[in-house]
């Protein structure tokens, strides 16, 4: 699933090709499922500007017109010189780019993407249903702290993953977030201490950046996250825990999964208390 390292490496990718003027729209009768509100046609509009809250990507195309596109489990958006052809290749966009004719998709097998093409109201309601991005200067101690008083009993790990609280953290960043941090996913809010919450600040900063700087993590190398032109992302060596069989931090603790809210969860015993 995407998370914020994977949604910056596809908007960073796709700055390379801006201003993107959109020519042509093509798209499946599946998009529906994805397309939440369309208040105007795509076509003629030029995509002149990107920016990225959480893992929410939006496309700025002039006159407070935006895209606000989430990627769900699996969709993404990619560029080629050729039509691209991909049997989930559910919006094609024919533009002309800063570098010349290309094809613009959003590509999505599993269909939890969602997607909002209008107007600034629109935008500015799809935002605010996203709490502080954990990249920015506003994502600091307090705003942790604030989290954990108002949920005490919580258990830290699903809420880190929680988009309206905090954005940008999914399964594998909240994983090694706490990993380096040294706190066990299954911790309630309230028992953490101070001197954990100013480490788990900087132990998100930390990896979130070093996932960036790696162009996000892929698993395999045959599917999973892309960026838009198809290079997987280079992070995998960089986990600790996830995914992992020994703990890379203290190199000899076994790494324990367990099921938090649904999702496979991994910690080292040893090194998380
Ligand atoms: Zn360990």
């Amino acid at each position: 699933m995407p998370e914020l390292p994977e949604v910056e490496t596809v908007r960073k990718g796709l700055l390379d090709f801006l201003p993107l003027k959109i020519n042509k729209v093509e798209r499946t009768p599946e998009l529906a499922s994805i397309l939440k509100t369309e208040e105007f046609s795509l076509k003629g509009l030029t995509i002149s500007s990107l920016e990225r809250k959480g893992k929410v990507l939006i496309f700025h195309l002039g006159n407070g017109k935006t895209v606000v596109s989430r990627f769900g489990m699996a969709g993404s958006w990619e560029v080629s010189e050729e039509k691209n052809k991909k049997k989930h290749n559910h919006l094609q966009l024919h533009c002309t780019s800063s570098q010349g004719a290309v094809f613009l998709s959003y590509v999505d097998a599993r269909r939890f993407g969602k997607m909002h093409i209008g107007y600034q109201e629109v935008t500015k309601r799809e935002l605010a249903k996203v709490g502080v991005d954990v990249t920015t200067e506003e994502f600091n101690e307090k705003v942790l702290r604030d989290i954990f008083k108002k949920y005490p009993d919580r258990q830290i790990k699903p809420l880190l993953l929680e988009q309206e609280k905090l954005a940008g953290i999914g399964n594998y960043l909240a994983c090694e977030i706490l990993a380096h941090c040294k706190v066990r996913p299954t911790r309630r809010c309230k028992t953490i201490t101070k001197e954990e919450t100013k480490k788990m600040v900087w132990a998100t900063k930390k990896v979130v950046s070093e996932s960036i700087e790696k162009n996000g993590l892929t698993f395999t190398k045959t599917t999973g996250y892309r960026d838009v032109l198809g290079n997987a992302g280079e992070f995998f060596d960089g986990l600790v825990v996830f995914r992992q069989k020994l703990c890379k931090m203290c190199g000899d603790g076994p790494v324990k999964k367990i099921v938090l809210a649904t999702r496979g969860t991994f910690y080292c015993p040893q090194c998380q208390k």
